[in-house]
């Protein structure tokens, strides 16, 4: 993902304000607030990392628990110029809520390290990849905290850092870490799994909702991992048309819809959505505008804002991306009657898969693809109705149900352990 440069620092007071609500309406116990409301742990480390030309780098990174009243911490790790502290405590608080609106044994966390992947070699990639595993290791453990690859972090990155923890414990510990490649233990299935956990939510959504989707219209914000795979499977399960897509380089739409195939074959050839033969091209703004069953928001955080959430004609808001829409945005959405599958919930697939890797790392035995998206459905179906439930009975919108959901699952599950 490419983080909002002008929104970033917003994130943590968002995540706090999302809190401060869902505990307003349950009469969170204060203790049980003040906990939630700011990370159990965190780890800085200073880094020193040798590099091609002999010299010797300083970076700074970092590593946040938020809560693991639930299981063991996790969340991925980023790597970004602009990372700061208050970005990873954001996303952290956002995992603990994530992993307990799925329901899946986990905690929430998140680590980061300020650099600029793309100026560095393959080589001093792997060093500064082995040298955060080093400083952070203590905080580490298949039962403690296991991260997952995050924004310009890849499944390479991953092996260099499972291999160097392994070597630090004396034997493999694949589980420490998810979203290896697939002959280190990763999980079959992972690839597509955060956009494929949204479709089934849409698929529930829009039973929910009396729509039928087949040969209804959508389009997709972002053409990376989430929102490519999100054209391939709304097209292959939902028999959505396609109109719109859109990258960093520009937005494309076609009325008659945009096939995937081509679309991928373009983007490879060029590098960009942009210029797609017979496509017209629109503003990023049109494309959120546009009268679509569902809206794939799958590239920035804070693009639906209440500078154009009046706009909005979609029916359903499938939030692949964190944080595309902002509290203001949120209540003008609501009365408008457009249906959000929030984040929480919507981009889910990923961790879930994620949690399968772990599981199938313990057992060391192995799923077929089948078998991961028949659990993936399950886990996602069981979320969507848990939220819609919440939803109803509270008389709220989807994101705040999915707090609720959340928070009082750990609010819980602190209770029982006597922590108030
Ligand atoms: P990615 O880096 O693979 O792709 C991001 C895409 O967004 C790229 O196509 C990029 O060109 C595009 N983009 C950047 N700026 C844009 C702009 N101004 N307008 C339109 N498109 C723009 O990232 P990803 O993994 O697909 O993640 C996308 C979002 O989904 C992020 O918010 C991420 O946090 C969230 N997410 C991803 C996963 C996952 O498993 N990949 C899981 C959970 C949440």
């Amino acid at each position: 993902m490419k983080p909002n440069p002008q929104t970033e620092e917003l994130s943590y007071s968002t995540s706090q304000k999302q809190l401060d609500e869902a505990a307003a309406i349950i009469k969170l116990d204060p203790v049980a607030y003040e906990l939630l409301r700011r990370p159990m742990r965190e780890l800085h480390v200073t880094l020193a990392v040798k590099m091609d030309n002999g010299s010797t780098k300083i970076f700074q990174g970092f590593r946040v628990q938020h809560n693991n009243a639930r299981g063991p911490n996790k969340g991925g790790i980023r790597f970004h110029p602009n990372e700061t502290i208050d970005t990873i405590r954001a996303l952290a608080s956002w995992m603990t809520w994530k992993t307990s609106v799925m329901d899946i044994p986990l905690g929430g966390a998140k680590g980061g390290v300020i650099c600029d992947p793309k100026t560095l070699s393959p080589g001093e990639l792997e060093r500064l990849s082995r040298a955060y595993i080093r400083q952070t290791a203590s905080f580490l453990g298949t039962e403690k905290d296991i991260p997952a690859p995050d924004v310009y972090t890849t499944p390479q990155i991953m092996a260099w850092m499972a291999d160097e923890y392994s070597i630090m414990q004396g034997n493999n510990k694949f589980g420490v870490i998810t979203g290896k490649p697939l002959a280190l233990g990763g999980s079959a299935g992972r690839s597509d799994a955060t956009a494929r956990g949204g479709i089934y939510c849409i698929r529930e959504a829009a039973l929910t909702l009396g729509i039928n989707l087949t040969e209804s219209r959508a389009a997709i914000q972002g053409y990376g991992n989430a929102g490519s795979y999100a054209h391939k499977l709304a097209v292959e399960l939902l028999g959505l048309k396609v109109i719109a897509v859109s990258d960093s380089k520009g937005c494309i739409y076609h009325p008659e819809g945009l096939s995937y195939e081509k679309v991928m074959a373009h983007k490879k050839k060029t590098g960009s959505v942009a210029g797609f033969p017979s496509a017209i091209a629109i503003s990023d703004k049109e494309l959120l505008e546009l009268d679509v069953a569902v809206l794939f928001p799958a590239a920035l955080d804070s693009v639906i804002t209440d500078a154009n959430a009046m706009n909005i004609k979609a029916k359903i808001i499938a939030e692949l991306a964190n944080g595309p829409t902002t509290p203001e945005a949120d209540t003008v959405l609501y009365n408008n009657g457009v249906y959000i599958i929030p984040d929480l919930l919507c981009n889910a697939g990923g961790v879930t898969v994620s949690y399968f890797e772990m599981v199938q790392n313990a057992y060391g035995y192995y799923w077929s693809e089948d078998e991961v998206q028949e659990r993936l459905e399950k886990k996602m179906k069981t979320a969507f109705f848990a939220v819609e439930q919440k939803a109803r009975s509270y008389n709220v919108h989807n994101r705040l149900a999915a707090y609720i959901v959340a928070v009082e699952r750990v609010a819980d599950a602190m209770k029982l352990r006597g922590w108030y």
